[in-house]
């Protein structure tokens, strides 16, 4: 005990010692560049695809394969789907929360074929070295297709689609689709866009 000293004159290392770190304080390590999880997606799904189209009869070789080929497969995909899209005539129609159970049957999420269109889309450019013409993913009946999916199941499961409207700049109406790579000549004209009328 020293007198002359009060708690305060000579408190140069009376702080409170920190904290000891904790020991997982280091992040996790960076995955190296093996495959990113949409890459091995990719991949899985355009084998998906090239055995459905060899499992096909007849047979249909990738280059005969058209945008009505790739909706049946999409439809083929539904058996597979675990999302209840209820029908018309079910009590449940329109209600994205229902009571209770019905039969009605599962389906592909819209979400799930659409990313799964942009991937074998993007698969089958890099198979055939960047044709877009010829990509059968990127037909116009399936880009319609999807989006008759789109709405149709928004009104089966009462849940709307478009929720991201942003009002702050005004953008011109796009396609739901951005485009991959933009080209200089786009080969089909865009005749008249049903959603796009606002500035007229
Ligand atoms: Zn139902």
């Amino acid at each position: 005990m020293e007198p002359g000293e009060g708690p305060s004159s000579s408190s140069a290392a009376g702080d409170p010692p920190p904290p000891p770190p904790p020991p997982q304080a280091q992040p996790p390590p960076q995955q190296p560049a093996v495959l990113s999880r949409y890459e091995s997606q990719k991949r899985r799904d355009w084998k998906t695809f090239l055995q459905y189209l060899k499992n096909h009869r007849p047979p249909l070789a990738l280059e005969r394969c058209s945008g009505a080929h790739v909706i049946e497969f999409l439809k083929y995909l539904d058996q597979f789907g675990k999302t209840k899209v209820h029908i018309s005539g079910c009590t449940f129609f329109g209600q994205s929360n229902p009571p209770s159970s019905c039969a009605c049957p599962l389906r592909q999420a819209w979400g799930s074929l659409d990313a799964l269109i942009g991937r074998l889309r993007a698969a089958h450019e890099e198979e055939s070295g960047g044709n877009q013409e010829s990509n059968p993913l990127a037909a116009r009946a399936v880009r319609i297709y999807l989006r008759e999916v789109r709405d149709a199941q928004a009104e089966a499961r009462g849940i709307p689609y478009q929720k991201k409207k942003k009002k702050k700049k005004r953008k011109p109406p796009s396609s739901s689709f951005p485009p991959a790579t933009p080209t200089s000549s786009a080969p089909d004209k865009l005749s008249s866009d049903p959603s796009g009328g606002g500035s007229s």
